[in-house]
Order: structure tokens, then C-alpha cells, then sequence
């Protein structure tokens, strides 16, 4: 039996935290959906595909993310997940917001969703803790447990704020908010695979809970 627990939400409620955890306990692989939109958003900026006016735009990112050949690979040495992009281990930042917007805006076309299916439908076969924001809508819909992880926009900005600081870099509250607040609006509306929970999710706001609070929850639910 190959358990697929999947964590959908929007970015900055803990849904990284608690499916790393949740993969580590189980012993199962974990699917960072989110990374692979990404490295999408990423490569369609750096082809300048993002500026303004494109023609076909939809099918130019479609074809951009059919050819891509990616890959998790977990690397014994450091411990941690790796991504792969035709052979080469990526090494660009792709956790920063900037980024995040640029994979908000690939994310919206359904030729890019329909090319990343199957990678992740993949990794499935074995069991996985997926995190995204369609994992228990589209890619599992037959999941073993599936939960909707959210926090006000208010909560997840003071976390970003707070992670931010502690790595000593700058932090603008208000610009972080505001961000974080276009790319939910993003993501909740757009036609294809909107965020939003499973019916057979459970839902969870941790606003006012601590990681700890939160896995306990996750952890209760996933053993029932
Ligand atoms: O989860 P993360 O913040 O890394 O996701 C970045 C962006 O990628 C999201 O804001 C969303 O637009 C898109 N995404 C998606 N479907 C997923 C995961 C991420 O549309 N399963």
C-alpha cells in the first residue's frame, strides 16, 4: 500500500513544513509541486516570455514545459531534495517571491498544467506527501488523506517578515503583503485547477497555531 497524504494552500501556511515532516515519518518521497511551476515561471522570464505582450503565449510556455526534463532526486549526502533540469542539478534561487509571481502567472494556462501532470502523477506510484495547491482537486483526486492548510494573509506575511529577518535580509511588510495577497487572488481565481480545498479535505487555518499545533492536527487526521 503506497499511502499519497496530499497538502494543498496557499504559500506561507506551513504546508512545506508539515508535508517535509509528515515524508520524514512515513518514509515516503515528497512532491514540491510548487517548485516545478517555479523553475517554469523562472526559465519563461529568463526567455523574456513574461514582459508584456507575447503572441501565443500559451502555447510557447506549453512547449517550454513539455520539453523540460525534471526530476526530484534526493541527494544522501545533505539530505535534501533535489531538482534536476535535463541532467543538471538546479542551483538557482527559486524560493523568493519574485519567482513565486513568475509561477503564479505560467500557472494560470492549462497547457502548462497538463505538461507537469504527469511528472507528478509519477511520483505518486510510490507513495508521496504532495504539496501544492491542486494535489487533492486534480493530480490525486483519489488520495489517501488530503488537507487544506491556510492562514490569513496577515499571519503568512509577519511569518515571511519574521523568516526574512532571521536570515538577515530585508523585509518590507506591506510590499510583502501586498504580494502575497496579488498572488492568492491569483491563484484562487483563475479558471484552471483554482486553489481551493478538496471536498474530502481537511481543512486547517493555522493563524494562531505553532508548527507543532499543526502537525499534531495533520497527524491525528492522516491516522484515522
Ligand atoms: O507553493 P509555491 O508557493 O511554491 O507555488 C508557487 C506558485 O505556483 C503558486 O502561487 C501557484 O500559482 C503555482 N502552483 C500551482 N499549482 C501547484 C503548486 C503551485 O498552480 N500545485
Amino acid at each position: 500500500f503506497n499511502p499519497i497524504i496530499t497538502i494543498d494552500g496557499p504559500s506561507g501556511a506551513g504546508k512545506g513544513t508539515v508535508a517535509y515532516r509528515l515524508a520524514q515519518a512515513l518514509g515516503l518521497n515528497l512532491l514540491d509541486s510548487g517548485a516545478l511551476y517555479r523553475i517554469v515561471g523562472l526559465l519563461a522570464h529568463e526567455a523574456g516570455l513574461l514582459d508584456g505582450q507575447v503572441a501565443d503565449l500559451e502555447e510557447k510556455l506549453g512547449a517550454l514545459t513539455e520539453k523540460l526534463d525534471l526530476a526530484f532526486r534526493v541527494n544522501d549526502d545533505t539530505k535534501t531534495v533535489e531538482i534536476v533540469i535535463d541532467g543538471q542539478v538546479l542551483t538557482k534561487d527559486i524560493r523568493n517571491e519574485t519567482v513565486g509571481g513568475y509561477a503564479s502567472q505560467v500557472a494560470v494556462f492549462p497547457k502548462v498544467r497538463a505538461a507537469l501532470l504527469k511528472v507528478q502523477q509519477d511520483m505518486g506510484k510510490k507513495g508521496v506527501v504532495a504539496d501544492g495547491r491542486d494535489m487533492g482537486t486534480v493530480i490525486f483526486p483519489n488520495a489517501t488523506a488530503k488537507i487544506f492548510l491556510t492562514a490569513s494573509a496577515k499571519a503568512r506575511a509577519d511569518r515571511r517578515v519574521a523568516q526574512l529577518q532571521m536570515m538577515g535580509k530585508p523585509a518590507d511588510y506591506e510590499a510583502i503583503l501586498a504580494e502575497i495577497q496579488a498572488r492568492d487572488e491569483r491563484d484562487q481565481n483563475r479558471a484552471a485547477a483554482p486553489s481551493k480545498p478538496a471536498e474530502d479535505a481537511l481543512v486547517i487555518d493555522s493563524s494562531a497555531l505553532n508548527a507543532d499545533e499543526v502537525y499534531a492536527k495533520v497527524v491525528e487526521f492522516c491516522a484515522q
